[in-house]
């Protein structure tokens, strides 16, 4: 274990100014020593911890603080667009914000953090290329770790489900999808066919039904592509165990979209729920079985659990505890030091009835961070903080090209226009210049072209090729070898 101090800008690094807090002067490479400036760590570069960077880079002083930012990805992924990714509308690379490029002078570790003892103002830190585990020393902490899925303990779901948070599920989806429709193409069992063929997502908030809306669309122009396979071959199967979906957009346009799933050929299971799905084998509390090849699990998230392993306070969910300032409160009041927003914080929400919290969502968790950085750096000036609110503004949901749905303010929109509002917003949203011009790109290649369907589901074993051409070859059949050796014999 190297215990280094945390937050020097790079190239800045000055051992001299070495705080007293150091328990050692032993740095990592890449990661500097102290300079004996406020050092403030942020974990987890999403969302929360990229807004919270970005503002902090834009109103700290120079030689105000040091920052480091530690994130096992070295980029926030912009995760509203991963339907999209997971569609082929836009490219896996176009949704990934880099930490060092739009972070220039901050220290970016890739690493997870795998506890966090605040009483010794330390985290440590697995380093993801490997190496010695890192203890970092900080004066400030943002915890800005955001969520996981939310699994229960369902017979075969570890086993057969895959989740739909990061860019990773998102192309793995795609190439399954596609992947699936080339293998059944190609079985002659019916049951095997159908199995392959059978496509379920199981939780009806935006993720999922994002997602299941977007690879329908994905499967209806696949499955065009295919002689042998029509839609009405593929099986597309949703499992809520409420009476509704998109509570994001309200009941009345949740119940609207229900209804244009249906008519889009979608099975819908509403008011069920997954009881096991052992290798493939899809059990329903109500008794429903069928096989699926593939099952998405979007059924909510949970606080990130690495927050157990801390001595700050947590709510019974397991959330951090903060208070409207965004500064971590315990029973006995303000945790020095510690700040937290986003899906991994109970953050108030000021707009309702006390007892009330903002709603896990990047439209608060923008803003929050936002005003995190505002506060830590009226903290260090010793200036009074502000409270974060925000009354929620209402939601947009892509179904699919030209398909969409909205409420806005109680502005209910739905189909194309709605559709143009989703990308319009994302558009503007999304940060960073290049990655704007990125996303149109893709989507006005996607209009003059058609979608591409390759899967490339092979790219995550690059070495398979390689390995093939290691191999024996086969033999030659023996009786083609005799004939062979004899027109050798009389030539020679
Ligand atoms: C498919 C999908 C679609 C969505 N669409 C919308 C939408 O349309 N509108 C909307 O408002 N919200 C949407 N959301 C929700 C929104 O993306 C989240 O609410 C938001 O990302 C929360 O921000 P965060 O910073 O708290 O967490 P995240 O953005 O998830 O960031 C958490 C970060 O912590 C990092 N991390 C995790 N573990 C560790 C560790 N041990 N050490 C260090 N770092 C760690 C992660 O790698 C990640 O970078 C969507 C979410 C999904 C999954």
């Amino acid at each position: 274990m190297t215990a280094v101090t945390a937050a020097t800008p790079t190239g800045s690094a000055d051992p001299s100014h070495a705080s007293h807090r150091a328990k050692s002067s032993a740095a990592a490479p890449g990661v500097p020593t102290s300079s004996g400036r406020p050092r403030v760590l942020i974990l987890g570069g999403g969302y929360v911890g990229l807004y919270t960077a970005l503002g902090l880079k834009k109103g700290l002083r120079p030689g105000e603080a040091d920052v480091t930012i530690v994130d096992p990805r070295p980029y926030m992924t912009y995760q509203p667009f991963l339907p999209e990714v997971a569609a082929g509308s836009i490219e896996p690379r176009h949704v990934a914000v880099s930490h060092r490029r739009v972070l220039p002078g901050f220290t970016c570790l890739t690493g997870a953090v795998t506890s966090i003892d605040h009483a010794a103002r330390n985290v440590t830190v697995e380093p993801e290329g490997g190496g010695d585990t890192l203890v970092l020393e900080y004066d400030h902490v943002v915890l800005s770790l955001g969520a996981i899925s939310r699994i229960f303990p369902i017979p075969g779901l570890a086993e057969m489900g895959i989740g739909f948070k990061t860019i990773e599920e998102a192309v793995a989806l795609r190439d399954r999808v596609l992947d699936r429709l080339d293998a059944a193409a190609a079985m002659t069992d019916p049951d095997e066919r159908a199995r392959a063929l059978t496509f379920v997502f199981v939780g009806g908030g935006y993720a999922g039904i994002e997602a299941l809306a977007e690879t329908e669309d994905l499967l209806r122009s696949s499955a065009a592509q295919h002689p042998t396979i029509s839609r009405t071959d593929v099986r597309v199967v949703l499992v809520e165990a409420l009476d509704r979906i998109l509570p994001e957009v309200g009941e009345d346009m949740g119940r609207w979209t229900l209804g244009q799933l249906r008519e889009r050929g979608i099975e819908t299971f509403m008011e069920r729920q997954l009881k096991s799905c052992v290798e493939g084998h899809v059990v329903l509390s109500d008794g429903t079985e069928f096989d699926a090849d593939t099952i998405v699990w979007t059924a909510g998230v949970k606080s990130n659990p690495v927050l157990n392993a801390s001595d700050l306070p947590l709510d019974k969910p397991g959330r951090l505890r903060v208070r409207a300032d965004l500064r971590v409160s315990g029973d006995d009041g303000i945790v020095d030091g510690a700040w937290g927003a986003g899906d991994a914080c109970a953050v108030p929400d000021l707009t309702k009835e006390p007892g009330n919290f903002c709603a896990p969502n990047a439209q608060h968790a923008v803003r929050e961070a936002k005003v995190l950085a505002k506060n830590l750096m009226a903290v260090l000036r010793e200036e009074p903080t502000t409270d974060y609110r925000h009354k929620y503004a209402g939601s947009v949901a892509s179904l699919g090209l030209g398909k969409g749905v909205a409420n806005i303010y109680g502005v209910k929109v739905k189909g194309f226009p709605a559709w143009l509002m989703h990308r319009g917003y994302h558009l503007l949203a999304v940060p960073t210049f290049t990655l704007k011009l990125r996303v149109l790109l893709d989507w006005v290649g996607q209009t003059l072209t058609r979608r591409d369907m390759t899967p490339l589901g092979r790219l995550s074993h690059p070495r398979d090729e390689f390995i093939r051409a290691t191999a024996k070859p086969p033999e030659r059949p023996s009786s083609v070898r005799d004939k062979e050796e004899q027109a050798a014999g009389a030539t020679s």
